[in-house]
């Protein structure tokens, strides 16, 4: 058997289809909602080489999944773009039966010079994370000094090298960029590229995420819409992650991750390896499951198959709807719970 012949589905009938890959927990930026300085500073104890799974190791694992159903892959991390010839794992991706598209997030700071190579063997979609167009407020917010000027080349040249359109993704932090929602619609407006912004996330205990710094998708939309109308677009694929808007004067596409506000959790079909290896079912999930141990200990495919099918029939992961329901029983503030509620 090459591709998923048998239908695969969790507890709430879900099927697999996307695999997330970190392929390197380091990252240059110290982005502030999610790797802050304080936790991640000199002291901070990253994954030694060794137990990073190897691309071999890595493509192995690709097989697995899209012998149960998986066709989408994305690189993410840390930053994917740190580890040494990404391209070369692109292309050892492609080749993997079933697999149908390969996309790659990654903050833009070495995409210029890869881009190109990137998308020569095999990368169809590349997401930029972009903050803030005001370098105050972005190096703030990445503290590591990265400007906004050598992000936006790297669009360019990610679209140049034939990645376009690209995705550009603003996590909005109320009191930290809320401003900075408008220039940056303004200035994607026309250019075909896609503006996603993408409610603050709670990622773990590292954050200090509260919820009156979330700026409800509801919220943004009005905001963007009130300036330059917009109309809903019906999803582009099944278990899409953002809702999809366009500008009626035909300026392009936007669309909004509601995480935290409307939970997605009932259509989604992805699964994370981390880059050790560990399979997370959810990305709020506490705990994963080890697969480098089985690859290393000479599990076979057959083996591994049975393993991952087996956790993923279990899954019942609903994370983002219970911690909804829990946290708009809690008032943290009145302001806060009502635009929590999108009023
Ligand atoms: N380093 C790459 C990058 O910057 O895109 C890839 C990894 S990053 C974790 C993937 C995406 O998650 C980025 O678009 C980032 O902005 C977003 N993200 C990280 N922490 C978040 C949070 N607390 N809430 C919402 N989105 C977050």
């Amino acid at each position: 058997m090459t591709v998923a012949e048998v239908p695969l589905a969790d507890t709430l009938a879900r099927p697999l289809r996307d695999l997330r890959i970190s392929v390197t927990d380091r990252c240059q930026f110290r982005c502030t909602y999610c790797m802050p300085r304080e936790i991640f500073g000199r002291g901070f104890a990253f994954l030694p080489r060794e137990q990073l799974l190897t691309f071999e190791e890595l493509t192995r694992l690709a097989r697995v999944f899209a012998g149960l159903g998986v066709r989408k892959l994305r690189l993410t991390s840390g930053e994917p773009l740190l580890r040494r010839d990404p391209d070369k794992l692109v292309a050892m991706l492609a080749a993997v039966d079933g697999v149908q598209d390969i996309a790659l997030t990654t903050n833009g700071a070495l995409l210029a010079g890869k881009a190109a190579a990137l998308a020569a063997a095999g990368l169809r979609r590349v997401t930029v994370s972009l903050d803030s167009l005001d370098d105050e407020v972005f190096m703030a917010l990445n503290d590591a000094g990265f400007p906004v000027a050598r992000v936006l080349e790297a669009i360019a040249a990610a679209a140049a090298a034939g990645l376009a359109p690209v995705k550009v993704n603003m996590v909005v932090r109320r009191g930290v960029n809320e401003q900075s929602i408008l220039p940056l619609a303004a200035h994607f407006r026309h250019t075909g590229h896609v503006l996603r912004f993408i409610e603050y996330m709670d990622v773990g205990t590292t954050n200090g995420w509260r919820l009156d710094e979330v700026v409800p998708a509801a919220e943004i939309i009005s905001l963007v819409g009130g300036q330059w109308p917009v109309e809903p677009l019906a999803p582009a694929c099944p278990g899409e992650v953002a809702a999809r808007y366009r500008y009626r004067d035909g300026g392009g596409e936007i669309g909004v991750i509601a995480s935290v506000t409307q939970p997605f959790c009932r259509g989604c079909t992805r699964a994370r390896l981390s880059a050790d290896g560990t399979l997370y079912t959810c990305l709020f999930a506490g705990a994963g499951h080890d697969l480098r141990g089985l690859l290393r200990a000479g599990a076979s495919d057959q083996a591994l198959r049975e393993h991952v099918a087996a956790i993923w029939t279990r899954r019942a992961d609903r994370y983002s709807e219970r911690r909804t329901r829990q946290v708009s029983r809690t008032k943290v503030s009145r302001k806060a719970e009502m635009s929590y509620l999108g009023g």
